[in-house]
């Protein structure tokens, strides 16, 4: 999951947006945000947005890995289905830092 945000022109604290965009050409070249912390609404370019790896990325892989071992029964499915879960996020993980790259170096 990517993370995308800008610095509050005003106060500089860093204001998230919801976006699916996977490179500054999919978002709108001039945009006005509002900023959570000090309420400006001021004009931001799509060159201005970083993109970060979600924080919850993690969380996820953990929590799918718990799941997949609920769903096999006994010891030894849990710990496979922990380690598989492991795993996936690890892949998630790599797979957002590189979509975060590619945004970041994205004109
Ligand atoms: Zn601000």
């Amino acid at each position: 999951m990517l993370r995308h945000s800008v610095l509050c022109h005003h106060c500089r604290n860093k204001i998230y947006f919801a976006t699916e965009a996977r490179r500054r050409s999919e978002l709108p070249v001039n945009f006005s945000l509002k900023c959570y912390s000090c309420s400006q609404i001021l004009n931001y370019y799509n060159n201005q947005v970083l993109a970060e790896t979600g924080e919850l990325n993690r969380t996820g892989g953990a929590v799918l890995g718990g799941l997949l071992g609920l769903a096999a029964s006994g010891g030894t499915a849990a710990i496979l289905g922990a380690i598989l879960g492991g795993l996936i996020g690890e892949s998630y993980e790599r797979t957002d830092r590189q979509a975060v790259e590619e945004f970041n170096n994205s004109v």
